[in-house]
């Protein structure tokens, strides 16, 4: 069996030493502020009979398409909670945001998968980002940690990178508003099954993916300062609005590429299946892309993957041979260089080259993960040490003799029809203080440490 405990602390010192050497990150396209607001009985009991309860009830049967109303808003609130499941719509009303912005909420968080890649990378690793941030209001604005986080600011003509909280744009504020309850929370006669949230999102600009004029008229100039690149966001693109967006995001990849720039695409679940295609069919022009099984299992079916797909999701832990065989087709139909999977419980990187440093390079991850779940927020590089004393998943030690019997794999690592695919298991924090945002500190990190152990 593998010593995984050495390898953990052989890859988190070489971690410390390696990632501050990076000398800058493109993350493209979507921030935005997170509002959190815990609800309480009475309060939304309240809202829903001054609402009109008839009305309300309505919704939570069915949720409606976007959010125009506020018994809409209340119902969609309902609907998560009577089902425990978690639901996000957009709220196009004016006099909706008006109202949800005075019901206030608890706590603000940076949002968007940059926002939250930007405070890790600049702000903790201290990793040089240049973040795109489509609206830059003076709430989001304080919503980045100090740091080398940049925005481009045109002045006179000329480019000049800035900290988000130099730029002093009054621009608008675009605010998700998550309306979480925990398990069993109760409200009129009925109760939760499950702790989840509903988001309202009063946002014009990341769920049609905006890309401000700074990065489209000076990309080259801003590719010039970066070594690399991580794009996401386009998971909230709709068959109307994905076609503006997806062009710009192929110039940008064309320089991207001129330039030699890896280019990493974080997928998030896509829920429109034109756009998932649209996406597959420019995957071979990123160099690398991140995924758990739910995302991955979408992609399978838009290849018409049917059956792969439905076993992506049918076992716990996620059969590893499964994802393997996805991760092959994948690889091999788009050409993508890299393919990084992420499951409860064990990581797997499949890639068209070869090296240890793949391998620890999750494993850095993992441990940042661990981190994250334990501490709620890492501040320091040296700080991922702590979660060393969290145990390694126990689970994971059948997925790992599931490849070892399969692929032969030893230490991780396996040569499978011509890729390399490496394994780690993860460390799994039993009470986790926080999960939101932790997928982006997996997938980033393994980037980007990965990239920085072979400067
Ligand atoms: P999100 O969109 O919430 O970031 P993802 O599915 O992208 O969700 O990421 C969740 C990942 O976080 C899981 O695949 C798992 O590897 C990791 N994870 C979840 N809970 C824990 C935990 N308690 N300790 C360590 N890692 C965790």
């Amino acid at each position: 069996m593998t010593e995984w405990e050495g390898l953990y602390k052989g890859a988190i010192e070489r971690a410390i030493k390696s990632v501050p050497k990076v000398k800058g990150v493109l993350l493209g396209y979507n921030t935005n502020i997170d509002a959190i607001k815990y609800l309480e009985r009475k309060d939304l009991e309240e809202r829903i009979e001054k609402a009109g309860r008839d009305e309300v009830l309505k919704y939570s049967e069915e949720l409606p398409e976007k959010i125009t109303s506020v018994p809409q808003l209340l119902g969609s609130i309902l609907w998560s909670i009577r089902r425990g499941k978690a639901a996000e719509l957009f709220v196009e009303s004016c006099p909706v945001r008006f109202y949800m912005k005075r019901w206030g909420w608890n706590e603000l968080r940076m949002g968007g998968q940059v926002g939250i890649m930007a405070n890790l990378l600049g702000g903790v690793y201290g990793v040089p980002v240049i973040a795109h941030v489509p609206q830059l209001s003076r709430l989001q604005a304080s919503l980045f940690l100090d740091g080398p986080i940049y925005v481009p600011k045109v002045e006179n003509g000329k480019l000049k990178l800035v900290h988000p909280k130099e730029f002093q744009g009054d621009e608008e504020s675009c605010i998700h508003f998550i309306y979480e309850f925990p398990r069993g929370f109760k409200v009129l006669e009925f109760e939760a099954p499950r702790e989840n949230r509903f988001i309202g999102a009063a946002d014009d600009y990341n769920t049609t993916v905006f890309i401000r004029d700074e990065f489209r008229e000076n990309f080259d100039e801003i590719v010039k300062k970066v070594q690399l690149a991580i794009i996401s966001g386009l998971q909230a693109l709709t068959e109307e609005t994905y076609k503006e967006p997806m062009e710009i995001l192929r110039q940008h990849l064309e320089v991207l590429n001129d330039y030699n720039i890896p280019v990493h695409l974080e997928f998030a679940f896509t829920p429109d299946e034109k756009v998932r295609k649209e996406i597959l069919s420019v995957l071979g022009k990123f160099y690398s892309v991140g995924l758990n099984e739910v995302e991955l299992s979408s992609i399978m079916e838009v290849m018409g993957e049917k059956e792969l797909a439905e076993k992506l999701l049918a076992h716990d832990p996620v059969d590893p041979i499964a994802v393997t065989q996805a991760m092959l087709k994948l690889a091999k139909e788009t050409g993508v260089k890299r393919i990084h999977f992420h499951t409860y419980g064990y990581y797997l990187a499949l890639t068209e080259y070869r090296g240890e440093h793949v391998r620890d390079a999750l494993l850095f991850a993992a441990l940042a993960a661990a981190a994250k779940a334990m501490k709620g927020n890492i501040t320091s590089l040296e700080e991922i040490r702590d979660a060393l004393s969290v145990p390694i998943n126990e689970k994971a030690r059948m997925v790992e003799e599931a490849l070892a019997k399969e692929y032969s794999m030893n230490n991780g690592i396996a040569e499978v029809e011509g890729y390399q695919l490496a394994f780690i298991p993860t460390k799994i924090v039993e009470k986790p203080k926080s999960t939101v945002g932790i997928g982006d500190t997996i997938s980033g990190s393994a980037f980007v440490g990965e990239f920085s152990f072979v400067l």
